[in-house]
């Protein structure tokens, strides 16, 4: 998986492997150096915010360590990362029966993949896995699942009805009734400024609420890496209408924008439960700061 996610991170890396290789060639730390080096994390999508708060950190670190030379300087920032990353480390743990995962997100972002990818890895652990179709807007999607469900032997409870609610509410009462143990449930893509259909995610929370009490307890924001910055925006939104409790970063394969998870960090640092380096079922792993950090170094 190491090497997996190295090979992930390629493009990334590449952005930043040949502005670092030049910086931190072993010559004195100066201003000059601080000023290259912030505008290399604004331009790897880092962000204000957060290429602010690990200068700060970079050099604290220089002042109390006493560096001097520049391959210092990129241990320094390789350890200010991780420090920041760290707090993302929070592994999903399935507490409850049902424990019920409600998938949100924009189009595109790789929520249904997601969804296959965690059915399939639940399953390895011999958990019992209901889909709940939500994305009621797309029949396309709603028939997408069904096959995958068939295919794979994961039950998937669907509406024409075209109601999200209700395909919710029954799902998480029948995976009451059937004794299942997670149930993913998928939801239509939608923009942050789309408020009525902000305001029908909300529904379809309070819906599974209802069934269950405690439940969703987990909300699931599924990013694609590829939007850099407007990724931030969206976990706000997300957030602020839904109380996210854990992120997806998907695509980090095709992404030069990998940065963006530090200010993600920075911004809303709500735990990154999993990220996606491609379309192969192990390509969904747990977020490990350390394991990221290295590959983005390597
Ligand atoms: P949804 O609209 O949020 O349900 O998004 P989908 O799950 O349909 O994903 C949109 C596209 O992104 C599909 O073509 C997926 O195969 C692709 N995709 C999802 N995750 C990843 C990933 O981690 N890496 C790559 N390369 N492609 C991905």
């Amino acid at each position: 998986w190491a090497a997996r996610l190295k090979q992930g991170l390629s493009r990334t890396r590449d952005q930043l492997g040949s502005q670092f290789a030049s910086l931190f060639n072993g010559g004195k730390i100066d201003e000059a150096v601080y000023e290259e080096l912030e505008t290399i994390l604004l331009t790897a999508d880092v962000g204000v915010a957060a290429t602010q708060s690990l200068l700060e950190q970079v050099r604290a670190r220089v002042k109390r360590q006493s560096l001097s030379d520049t391959h210092q300087l990129r241990e320094a920032l390789k350890q200010s990362l991780l420090e920041l990353l760290l707090t993302l480390e929070q592994p999903l743990h399935t507490t409850h029966k049902p424990f019920v995962i409600m998938l949100a997100g924009v189009n595109g972002a790789g929520k249904t993949t997601t969804i296959g990818k965690l059915a399939r890895q639940f399953q390895a652990e011999g958990k019992s896995v209901l889909i709940a179709a939500g994305d009621t807007f797309r029949a396309a999607a709603r028939e997408q699942l069904q096959a995958w469900g068939e295919r794979n032997q994961v039950q998937v409870i669907s509406q024409q009805s075209g109601d999200a609610a209700a395909v919710m509410f029954d799902a998480v009462n029948a995976a009451q009734a059937r004794g299942i143990d997670i149930v993913l449930a998928d939801t239509a893509g939608r923009l942050p400024t789309q408020l009525n259909l902000m305001e029908e995610i909300r529904k379809v929370q309070r819906v599974i609420n209802k069934a269950l009490p405690g439940a969703p307890h987990e909300v699931l924001l599924v990013l694609d890496a590829n939007t850099g910055q407007n990724a931030v925006t969206q976990v706000k939104a997300f957030d602020d209408a839904l109380g996210v409790t854990g992120l997806v970063l998907s695509k980090l394969d095709g992404s030069a924008k990998g940065g963006v998870i530090a200010a993600i960090a920075q911004a809303r640092p709500i735990p990154i439960r999993y990220i996606g380096v491609g379309e192969n079922i192990d390509d969904l792993r747990p977020f490990k700061a350390a394991e990221f950090v290295d590959a983005l170094f390597a």
